[in-house]
This record gives C-alpha cells, structure tokens and sequence, in this order.
C-alpha cells in the first residue's frame, strides 16, 4: 500500500512509523510512506502556510494554496484523501478494514485552528476522528490509522501473528495472556495453559474472552449474543 501524509510536522512521523512491524514492513516494501511537509509547497516567500480567520475568532488557519500544492503535485484525484478531524466519524476496527483494501491512503494532518474548508470540500473524500476529544494537532490521529490499517495488510504481520482473533475484530474481547515462569512470587498461571490438551485450552480462552467482554464491555457482549442467535 502506498500512503502519502501532509502535515506540517514530518519530523512526528519518524520513530512511530519508522520502528517495529510498522518499520519492518516498510523495509519489506510492503508500505510505501511519504510524509510530505506542506510547508515545503507555499509559494510564499516567508514560508508561511497559515492566517487569520474570516469573521475574526482565536486561532490560525491552514492556507488552501499549499495544501492544494501538495495534492495536485502528488496527483491525488483518483484515491482517498482523509482529513484527520474531531469532526469526522469515529475510526473504529471496520473502518481499518475497509480502508486496508485501498492501494493508495492521503492523510490531511490538520494543525492549530482546523484546514481551509475550501481544501476539505474539493479534495478530502473521508473524514476520520480517533474519538470524542480534540488534540493539538492531526499527527497523533493519523499515526494511529495508519498503524491499525497496517497490521491488516496481508504479510504486515508474522505468520505467528493475527488480528482476526485479537480484541473487537473477533466481537469479544481477547483472553488473557501469560509468559514464563509458570510461578512468579507465587502468582501462578491457570493450570489449563499448561496441561497441553488444545481442546480444554480453546475452550477455557473462549470463555474467558465472554465473561471479560461481558464484564467491560457490555455493549459488545450483546453483539456477540445477537450474532450467535441468529447463527442458531
Ligand atoms: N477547531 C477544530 C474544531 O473545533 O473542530 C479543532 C482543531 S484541532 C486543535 C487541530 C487539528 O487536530 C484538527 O484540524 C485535526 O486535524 C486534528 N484533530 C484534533 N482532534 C482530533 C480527533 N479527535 N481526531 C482526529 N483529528 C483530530
């Protein structure tokens, strides 16, 4: 997948896209991210990218010139171009779904007062806000869609490893995990995960992930409920 990023800040962008599985699949040229700085696309001499508000009010505003710039010069008319924005749906795991089938994703990090709405109404396709409260700047959101629609991207992802059966993706939300040693200061993990027998291990993890799932999340557990009605 090729994704393209505006914003006014790359240098954000460089550890948390650059580390981990995220960093590995880059290497692997299974990601292909550009962050793009809008700065670097004003046609104005001062380098300035924002200015006051029509119709006065606190705060600057994103400039339409060079994010349109940007768009134009990365030729973006033909894939999604999402504008991070407390005013855009919630993000959730079917959103990252979709959005892991595209070949190209254009992220519009938006900065102090918001983006020119002139850029949004020609050229921003999806709205997206990671949740009911306003951050500084559209980085951090971004950074946590490209992330989630990453790991979704066929190979991202050790063989070992799968979304399918980790929390919300499944319905329910995941059972617990432990690690060695099997005591730790007396704190002893359930007898079941050592016994060997796979069928009394699915089983136990099954349960587990219902009562954690109906216990902190109950608008989830009803879900799952409902889903398992209809199958039977
Ligand atoms: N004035 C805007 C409003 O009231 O809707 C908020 C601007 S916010 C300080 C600056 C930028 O941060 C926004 O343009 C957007 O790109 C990003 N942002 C803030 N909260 C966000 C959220 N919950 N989800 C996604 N992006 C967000």
């Amino acid at each position: 997948m090729k994704i393209d990023v505006l914003t006014l800040f790359p240098n954000m962008f460089e550890v948390p896209l650059g580390e981990s599985i995220i960093g590995r699949a880059r290497k692997k040229g299974l990601l292909d991210i550009n962050v793009l700085n809008i700065r670097d696309f004003t046609q104005n001499k001062h380098k300035k990218v924002d200015d006051y508000p029509y119709g006065g009010g606190a705060g600057m505003v994103m400039q339409a010139e060079p994010i349109f710039n940007v768009l134009e010069n990365i030729s973006a008319k033909d894939c999604k171009v999402i504008h991070m924005s407390p005013k855009g749906k919630i993000f959730s795991q079917s959103i990252a779904k979709e959005l892991a089938k595209e070949e190209r994703l254009i992220f519009l990090c938006g900065h102090y007062e918001g983006i020119d709405q002139r850029v949004i109404d020609y050229w921003v396709t999806d709205e997206i806000s990671i949740g009911d409260y306003v951050l500084t700047g559209g980085e951090l959101p971004a950074m946590v869609v490209i992330d989630t629609v990453s790991r979704m991207i066929h190979g991202v992802l050790g063989q070992e490893e799968s979304y399918t059966d980790e929390s919300i993706y499944s319905g329910l939300l995941e059972y617990p995990h432990y690690t060695r040693p099997s005591d730790f200061r007396g704190l002893k993990v359930p007898d079941v995960l050592l016994s060997g027998n796979h069928k009394e291990i699915d089983s136990w993890r099954k349960q587990k992930a219902i009562e954690i799932t109906k216990e902190k999340r109950p608008d989830l557990y009803e879900g799952h409920i409902k889903k398992h009605k209809q199958l039977f």
